[in-house]
Formats: structure tokens, C-alpha cells, sequence
């Protein structure tokens, strides 16, 4: 499959996600069933993995969007972040970040640094995905769904250049 400029492959399937989700929202049903919980969406990329976990959690919640941006046309980070942050209602509540990926943990690491400004009582991360390899950045990550080697992927709400968002697998550049 092309998009743009570069060649993909199937990698994740639709299947293989979905259970995925299923496993993180048993791990955080557990967890938090018993609390008051404020999900922040990070947006763009997060929007189609949280719109399947948020549906499989069994507590009601509170839902925050956040929008954060750290590539163009590119398929490295940058590593500049760029958050656009409201005025979040998180003072004295526990929070669980939902991201598509974690790479350099560069972003991450921002957004929670920005929330921590708002005094939340906790604040926790999930990501679909994970590259481990990539990291630049120490981060904590309790709710992780897939770890990969360091390869660009597209789908499932992860963009190259804007397209390929809506795929409902996931696919790994080849060239
Ligand atoms: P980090 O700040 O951890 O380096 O990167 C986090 C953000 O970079 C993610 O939210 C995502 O938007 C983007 N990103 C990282 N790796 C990939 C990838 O393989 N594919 C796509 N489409 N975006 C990625």
C-alpha cells in the first residue's frame, strides 16, 4: 500500500488491537473501578485507540482532550513538542493519559509535566503501542498494549503526513 511518497505493509492486524484493548481495559477496570477518574486524550493520534478503550471500561468517567504534535512529514521525531493545553479540571483527581505511541517518551514527558501543574493526585499513562528502543526520555508507562522494534507505522488513528489515520490495521514502512 503507498501513502504519499512511501511504500506499507500490514503489521498490526484490526484482530490482534482489539484484543489488545480488551487485556489494558481488564488491567484498568481493576485498577481504578473504585476511583474517580479523569481520561486525557491525546489528540491527534490517540483518538481512535481511546474511542475503543473508553467503551471497554466498566466506571464512569471524566474526559479531557489534549492536542500534542511532534512530526510533520517526517518519520523521525523532532522532538519539538507543541501542546495546546485548556484549562483542565484534574486538581485533586487521578489521571490516565491515553496515547497511540510512545518513541523518544519525549512527548509524553511534557504533557505529564504540563498536567502535574494542574496538582492531579495521580497520574498514569497507557499507549497502544511502544518502541522501547527509541527512547530518549525515561518514562513510566504502567498500561502498555504492543511493544515493536523501531519502525514507522500508520493506521488505527497513527498518521504519515496526515493519511492513513482511518485504517483499521496497523502497517510498518517498507521503503
Ligand atoms: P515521542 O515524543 O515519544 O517521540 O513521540 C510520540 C508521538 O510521535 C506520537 O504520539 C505519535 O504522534 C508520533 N509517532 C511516534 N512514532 C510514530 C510512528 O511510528 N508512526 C506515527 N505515525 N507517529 C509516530
Amino acid at each position: 500500500m503507498q501513502i504519499h511518497d512511501k511504500n506499507f505493509e500490514i503489521f498490526i492486524t484490526a484482530d490482534e488491537i482489539q484484543s489488545t484493548i480488551k487485556k489494558l481495559a481488564g488491567l484498568i477496570n481493576l485498577d481504578y473501578s473504585d476511583k474517580e477518574l479523569v481520561l486525557v486524550i491525546i489528540l491527534k493520534g490517540a483518538f481512535i485507540f481511546a474511542a475503543d478503550l473508553v467503551r471497554s471500561l466498566n466506571f464512569q468517567s471524566q474526559i479531557e482532550l489534549l492536542s500534542a504534535k511532534s512530526y510533520g512529514k517526517e518519520i523521525t521525531s523532532s522532538g519539538n513538542v507543541e501542546i495546546s493545553l485548556p484549562n483542565l479540571n484534574i486538581k485533586g483527581k487521578h489521571v490516565l493519559i491515553i496515547e497511540d505511541i510512545v518513541d523518544t517518551g519525549l512527548t509524553l514527558s511534557s504533557v505529564k509535566s504540563a498536567l502535574n501543574k494542574f496538582g492531579p493526585l495521580s497520574i498514569e499513562i497507557t499507549t497502544l503501542i511502544s518502541k522501547p528502543a527509541m527512547r530518549k526520555i525515561e518514562i513510566d508507562v504502567k498500561y502498555i498494549g504492543i511493544e515493536i522494534p523501531p519502525v514507522f507505522i500508520v493506521g488505527f488513528g497513527l498518521d504519515y503526513a496526515e493519511h492513513g489515520r482511518n485504517l483499521p490495521d496497523i502497517y510498518a514502512i517498507t521503503s
